[in-house]
């Protein structure tokens, strides 16, 4: 039996991020952070994954495959899945209207089919937002989940409906049909190991360590009895352990070695399987 699930997934945003105005601007030398993603960081990404043999998500803005089409065409040829993570990479919350957040669906669902020839069945969102059109866009396209959200940990949830007034009660409203396959912050290279203007390096053992610390401690939940209660905390076949790394961050010296000694951890303990986000939904 399976006792946990480890997802891979690495959001392979490239030059996308550093087209929109962010803390550093409009920049060649930011969109080399970018080139570096695609050009060594998915490359060394991999192939650590190919000796591994571990199977992976890979989350490509449409920007991503129309410019850097090599990488993207090793992932899908190595028997990685590709996920949907916007065309232009663009957050959700900054489209002025429904009809241009959908058109930037649309176009990279189109760079998708032309990569794998077939239109994606899961949607990460640049930036972890939905704007207020988000999940009716989604269903009109059919995906079948999302992975972008934050109420649960370890286990997969249904999207809903929500209503959320800011004078009155929220409300969690009925499913869409659409699973969730829950992220963290936490378990994000973005925020613990790249430099961003006010902050300094993280040390890089603490992060791998507290990646380690966080699969261990969900490794242990899944052995203890089952009451109704801990199958609410773990999911009836174990817990969904989700990381999210990109290519221009973890592809970087020594992340790498770090990666595959996690990864060799987690595998080495009984009951852990790897899997496509598509394989646990
Ligand atoms: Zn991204």
């Amino acid at each position: 039996m399976t006792r946990a699930t480890v997802c891979l997934t690495v959001d392979f945003d490239a030059v996308s991020p550093w087209l929109h105005a962010g803390e550093f601007g409009d920049s060649p030398v930011q969109r080399s952070r970018g080139r570096f993603g695609a050009e060594v960081g998915a490359p060394r990404l991999l192939g650590l994954f190919d000796r591994l043999d571990v199977p992976s998500t890979w989350f490509i803005p449409g920007h991503t495959i129309d410019s850097f089409p090599e990488p993207c065409q090793r992932v899908v040829d190595e028997g990685h899945e590709v996920g949907h993570h916007g065309w232009s990479h663009t957050p959700p919350g900054e489209y002025e209207s429904r009809e241009a957040e959908r058109a930037d669906v649309a176009r990279g669902i189109e760079s998708i089919e032309d990569l794998t020839g077939s239109a994606p069945a899961g949607y990460r969102s640049p930036s972890w937002d939905f704007s207020p059109n988000t999940v009716s866009i989604l269903q009109e396209f059919g995906f079948e989940w999302s992975s972008s959200g934050m109420a649960r940990e370890f286990e997969p949830y249904e999207l809903r409906e929500e209503h959320a007034p800011v004078d009155d009660p929220y409300e969690l409203g009925d499913p869409v049909g659409i699973t969730e396959v829950p992220v963290s912050w936490q378990r994000d290279d973005y925020p613990a190991l790249a430099f961003s203007g006010n902050r300094a390096f993280s040390d890089e053992a603490a992060v791998f360590d507290h990646w380690r610390r966080q699969f261990d401690w969900m490794y242990e939940q899944c052995e203890e009895p089952r009451s109704s209660e801990s199958r609410t905390q773990s999911g009836e076949d174990g817990g969904i352990y989700v990381i999210t790394l990109h290519p221009q961050v973890s592809g970087r010296s020594p992340r790498p070695g770090m990666l595959r000694e996690l990864i060799e951890h987690m595998a080495a303990k009984p009951g852990v399987e790897f899997a496509r986000v598509s394989d646990v939904v």
